[in-house]
Parts: structure tokens; sequence; C-alpha cells
């Protein structure tokens, strides 16, 4: 059911929910940006609609939300164990439709990629979605071409159309005080993007064979593997394990999970001294093959969903979009299709 709402409308059906959930968008942190004098877009908790962030891309993904940078798992002595505290409040997100096809990604990752990770599944459980429409694509985007631009698993959607607010309910628990607070009921249909500047092309023949190919080298000196890539792709789920021993007492500490990245030193680290992809280039063919290969082998749909985080961030200037659109020649390189 589609409604319309003034702002204070809509503050009102916030403060509705809040009594239940928590509300994560994307917000500005001032000052807080990349350069000096500019601002940080990333999730927070916000309490009023103004609050969220409508006309930018944020710059982190939701992915915070379901998967902490640093979560605490369990507390130990010297012969217990404990797990973490669960938050017992339910949670509502707000985030765009790449994003909610990333949210699939993650699932996958944490439900149904062996057993399903305890810690992830109690705080999913508690989440749910709305979805912020896209009227025009945002820099670097090619979630076109990734066919994730449009979404419809969501609990409502929320569009700003000439001052008023837009909303789709799906959430039939809710609907009754979407229609409260509304001017009006109205049939909506989420914005969503058809075309993108960025056009990317995957060839139909990409194979593993394509690790041979010249292609990476370039990225050994042009990559300083810093990890941001990483850091803010909403379908990148690696991790690390930390064991903090508190000063007071050397035996009793709390074990942390860990945001990763594969391309950072010391990642593939083993036991006896071993190291994997030490070059720069072959964590970037590590990182691409994931995200446009071996995954939707398995899976059916590919990992990457087209968001261009990476592309915004890297100091490099690396595209992740012109990487792909590498793959063909790379592909005739390597099965002499080309000469
Ligand atoms: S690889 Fe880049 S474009 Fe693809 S989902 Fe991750 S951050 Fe977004
Ligand atoms: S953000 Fe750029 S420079 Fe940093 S690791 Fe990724 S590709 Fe390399």
């Amino acid at each position: 059911m589609g409604y319309k709402l003034s702002s204070s409308g809509m503050n009102s059906v916030l403060s509705e929910l809040s009594r239940e959930y928590r509300l994560f968008a994307p917000k500005s942190f001032e000052g807080m940006g990349h350069f000096s004098d500019t601002d940080l877009i990333r999730y927070g908790e916000i309490k009023s609609i103004d609050e969220i962030v409508l006309d930018k891309k944020s710059q982190f993904s939701f992915k915070e939300i379901v998967f902490p940078v640093s979560e605490t798992l369990f507390y130990f002595t010297e012969n217990q164990v404990k797990s973490a505290e669960e938050e017992q409040k339910k949670t509502i997100v707000f985030l765009r439709s790449c994003d909610l096809h990333s949210l699939r990604r993650l699932d996958d990752m944490y439900l149904s990629n062996g057993p399903e990770d305890f810690y992830y599944k109690r705080l999913r459980d508690k989440v749910k979605f709305a979805l912020i429409g896209c009227r025009e694509s945002f820099e670097n985007c090619f979630c076109v071409d990734m066919e994730t631009s449009k979404s419809e698993n969501y609990s409502f959607s929320l569009d700003m159309r000439d001052g008023d607010y837009h909303v789709d309910c799906r959430e039939s628990e809710w609907a009754e005080i979407f229609k409260v607070y509304s001017s009006e009921e109205i049939e909506v249909i989420p914005d969503y993007v058809t075309e993108n500047k960025v056009r990317v092309s995957i060839p139909e023949n990409l194979g593993i064979e394509v690790s041979k190919s010249n292609m990476w080298d370039e990225y050994d000196s042009r990559c300083i593997d810093c990890g941001r890539c990483n850091f803010v792709c909403p379908t990148c789920t690696c991790f690390t394990m930390q064991d903090i021993f508190y000063t007071d007492n050397g035996k009793v500490g709390e074990r942390r999970r860990v945001w990763a990245s594969c391309m950072v030193d010391g990642f593939t680290d083993v036991a006896g001294g071993g190291s994997y992809r030490q070059k720069n280039g072959q964590r970037m063919r590590f990182k691409v093959l994931h995200k446009v290969l071996d995954y939707k082998q398995r899976n059916g749909y590919h990992m990457c969903t087209g968001c261009g985080r990476c592309d915004d961030v890297c100091p490099e200037y690396i595209s992740f979009s012109n990487t792909i659109n590498k793959l063909e020649a790379a592909m005739k390189e390597v099965t002499g299709d080309g000469k």
C-alpha cells in the first residue's frame, strides 16, 4: 500500500517505530571526510527523517550494522566462556537497491556457506530493511549491468518527491501507522535507475585461465595494498580474530571478530611462515575473480553488486569497473583468440 507523508508525518511514523526499533541510515558526519572541510556520509543511528542523506552515496555501506567492524564474540576466563550479550532492540536499516542485493551475498556467506554463523544470525534476525529509491545514478555506479538496480524485498520504501515522502509499505503490521500519519493514499513505485554512465561487460567465456594474463601485473606497482576497497565493499565478508587479554588479569579476556582485507599484507600468513599472493597484482586478481567469476559459479549471480564504492575510495584511482572491462582482452590473450 502506498502513502504520501509530510516531513512531520514521516517523523511521527519514525517515532512510533523507534519504540521497538533502532533506526540506521546514511547520515552526515561533519568535518570527518577524507579531505579537510568535507563531511563523511556513513551509517549511523537516526531519530528524524531530515538526518537521512538522500542526495549522496554513503562512503561505507550498511554492512557494519549486520557485520560490525569489530565485534566481541565472547569473554573467557581460565575455565569459562560466556557469549557476548546480544542487542535486544530490533533494527530498521535504510539502504539502496544495490545494497539490498548485497545483503543476499552476506546471507549466502554467513548463513549457507557451511554452518550458520551464530553471531551474524542473531543480529540479522532482528533487522528489517527500508529501501531508499534512486532517481539518478551516482558517480561510479554500475548497478544496471550487475542487475541490482531494482529490489522488491523491502519492508517499506522511501522516495522524496516535491517535498513529500512517498512510501510503499509491504509490512502489514506497519501499514496502519503509515495510514494514520499520511496525507493521502497513493500508488507508489520506488524510483530506480535504468542506466548508469559506467558500463561493464563480463565476458561470457570468462574462466580461471584469465589468472595467467599479464593484465594483473600493472597492479603490482599501482596498488598500494591499503585495503580501502575491501572495507567499503558491501559484499566483502572476511574477518580475522583478536584475543584481547586484560592487563589486570592476563588469563581473562575477550575474543573479537574484526574486518580483514585480502588486499593487505598479512592476510594470507599461515603457521610455519607461509604467505600467499605476495604481489599486489595477485591480490587484485584474487579479489576481482571472486567478485565476478567463482562466486557466480557457486551461487548463480555475481558477488559484486556494482555500488562503485571501491572506485570512489581508491587512493590510486584504480577502477574496478575498468578492471572488469579489461577481462575480455585478457581472455583473448590467454586463449590466443585475439591473434
Ligand atoms: S567490488 Fe566494488 S563495486 Fe562491487 S560491490 Fe564491492 S565495492 Fe561495490
Ligand atoms: S583501494 Fe586501491 S590501492 Fe587500496 S588496496 Fe584497493 S585497489 Fe589497492
